[in-house]
């Protein structure tokens, strides 16, 4: 009898018993390959804005406010990105502890129609991409201590594959000449890596896809694409191509590919998080190489 209520003792004061796996709410793709890089299949992983989605317009379910109340985790980018996701855990009183992945990067302050707000597409840089791992890591582990050795192993090991193509990254645009580091995206999501490597990102949209331009904006972009001689036009993943088309055809330019933006692809290369940064870098490279 004393063997087994210690037995139940034990169980009792352990967090999750063996069956039971971490429950954890990511809020868009990346955060979502991210976290199972780091945690396998250890976790009941739930992901909201799926793989070519735009997390910025998205409109949450009642089976995402389920998921959302019923998690033990819920990992958001945070800067801004997720309005929508503040107004779900605060209108269903989710008990699950938030983390934002972006907590500790150096935020970017932009102008949004006269106000200074924060950019939130920080994982665009690789370097910041090492906070979010280490940020995602540790919550895993305080939330699920049993496996955290597991989870510090694999944080490791991805780690080391974000440093080599960081490397790579470095290496290759920063072969660039002056003339060839101006880029045309449909909405201003390509800031950070601009910042890292010395590239100018330029856009029709803003920080938000929520905002169409007026046509004295997209005049002005295709007079500034004509004067500067830019090369690279790039549509994204997220975004309907014809705006982007319709510049560059006006401009005289060539649609040089797709960027994969605030989302992965669905499947191939672009569907994990160093997948798509490699599918970016590539892209870049081949339209910017003189
Ligand atoms: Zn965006």
């Amino acid at each position: 009898m004393r063997v087994l209520i210690a037995l139940f003792v034990l169980f009792a004061s352990l967090p999750l018993n063996a069956e039971e796996k971490l429950k954890v709410v990511t809020s868009f793709s990346i955060l979502a390959d991210i976290t199972r890089q780091i945690a396998g299949d250890k976790l009941e992983l739930r992901n909201l804005v799926g793989a070519d989605a735009d997390a910025h317009l998205y409109q949450p379910s009642a089976d995402d406010a389920k998921a959302v109340l019923n998690a033990d985790l819920i990992i958001a980018n945070g800067l801004g990105f997720e309005p929508w996701l503040q107004r779900l855990i605060a209108s269903s009183e989710a008990p699950g502890t938030r983390l934002d992945a972006s907590a500790g990067v150096l935020p970017l302050m932009l102008d949004e129609d006269g106000d200074k707000v924060p950019d939130p597409h920080a994982w665009q840089n690789l370097a910041n991409a090492e906070i979010y791992v280490q940020n995602i890591a540790k919550a895993l582990s305080q939330a699920d201590s049993a496996n955290a050795a597991y989870y510090s192993a694999r944080r490791d090991a991805y780690l080391g594959e974000i440093r080599a193509l960081l490397g790579e990254a470095r290496q290759g645009l920063g072969q660039l000449p002056p003339a060839q580091r101006s880029i045309i995206t449909s909405h201003d999501a390509f800031a950070y890596l601009g910042q890292a490597y010395g590239l100018n990102f330029i856009a029709p949209q803003g920080l938000s896809t929520e905002d169409e331009p007026s046509a004295a904006e997209v005049a002005a972009l295709i007079r500034q694409i004509r004067a500067d001689g830019v090369r690279a036009v790039f549509v994204e993943n997220i975004r309907d191509p014809r705006l982007i088309e319709q510049i560059a055809n006006e401009a005289g330019a060539k649609v040089g590919g797709t960027l994969y933006s605030d989302a992965l692809a669905s499947t191939g290369p672009a569907s994990s998080y160093l997948g798509m940064f490699r599918h970016n870098l590539d892209t870049l490279l081949a339209a910017l190489k003189p």
